[in-house]
């Protein structure tokens, strides 16, 4: 009798597919065969997408380190071959993990990435981070900088067995090449850090707070059920309603200051948003003042 219930649930485990739980406390399961994956909260998400061809992968880790947990995790869930990288942005902490599974993936992302990830000093920054996360030195032995093997403009729709991938990109909201991934069957979106869940954005000189909202409106325009920053928990578009709440509240104070006749150097001084005082990355607030100063100038 005990031999045939152990048969039973030995046939009951083999049967079932692979839970999340078993992946590690940081891999969540958004739909059958996709799932998400991140070391710490702020780190960049990296994504799994199986389909009846394939693994297609949305960035790949926040150092190499990362990128290694990522491999281990993608072998407990497929004997599938990476068939393409899609990245996100062009930034090292999106991209880093690319020469673990490149080749055979092919990496694709928007015009203006190569350019971009040339510029970076992606070892030096590695070099930096080894204090941070144990095992960078070991990660780093095979490290190379991949660079994207296809540059797409504006749009681009990717099949890959059952599965339909529309890549959109988001002008001036984070990088020089920033790609959302809209899943239509599935109705989940990775939406860039376009936005981001309980952290400061890190608004460069080139971007513009209004591309930003506009990049919002678009995305909640396809309506998702799954809603996937750079960085942060998987959730909602409830991520689309904080950002815009933030941005209101942001141009608003900036614009009454700058009414009120005050510099630019004293609505960074004066300005507080308490409402985001549990944000990460508060170092990055002056950029978002500097930004919104632009946008409430009109330039
Ligand atoms: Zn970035």
């Amino acid at each position: 009798m005990r031999v045939r219930l152990l048969a039973v649930v030995c046939a009951l485990l083999v049967a079932l597919p692979v839970q999340a739980q078993d992946l590690g406390p940081n891999v969540r399961k958004m739909r059958d065969g996709i799932y998400v994956y991140a070391a710490k909260p702020q780190d960049s998400n990296v994504s799994f997408i199986q389909t009846k061809e394939g693994v297609v992968m949305i960035d790949t880790g926040q150092t190499p380190v990362d990128a290694l947990a990522a491999m281990g995790i993608l072998k407990k869930l497929s004997a599938q071959p990476v068939r393409f990288v899609i990245h996100t942005e062009p930034h090292d902490d999106h991209t880093n993990g690319d020469f673990v599974f490149s080749p055979p993936a092919v990496v694709v992302a928007h015009a203006g990435a190569t350019e971009s990830m040339r510029k970076a000093n992606a070892v030096e920054r590695n070099r930096k981070l080894t204090g941070e996360y144990p095992g960078m030195s070991e990660a780093m032995k095979g490290y190379r900088q991949v660079l994207p093997h296809i540059e797409f403009q504006q749009r681009m729709t990717l099949n890959l067995g059952e599965r339909t991938l529309e890549l959109i990109y988001l002008k001036n909201v984070h990088s020089e090449a920033d790609t959302a991934i809209w899943l239509p069957r599935e109705r989940v979106l990775w939406a860039t850090a376009a936005v981001g869940v309980k952290r400061y954005p890190n608004i460069r000189p080139f971007l513009a707070v209004p591309d930003i909202l506009a990049a919002i409106k678009l995305m909640r325009a396809l309506d998702p059920e799954v809603v996937i920053a750079g960085h942060g928990a998987p959730g909602t578009t409830a991520i689309f309603d904080e950002m815009e709440r933030y941005y209101a509240l942001l141009l608003e104070r900036v614009g009454r200051m700058a009414r009120e006749g005050k510099t630019l150097e004293r609505i960074k001084a004066e300005l507080r948003m308490p409402e985001f005082d549990d944000w990460a990355g508060k170092e990055r607030f002056a950029s978002n003042v500097d930004a919104a100063w632009r946008a409430v100038k009109g330039n």
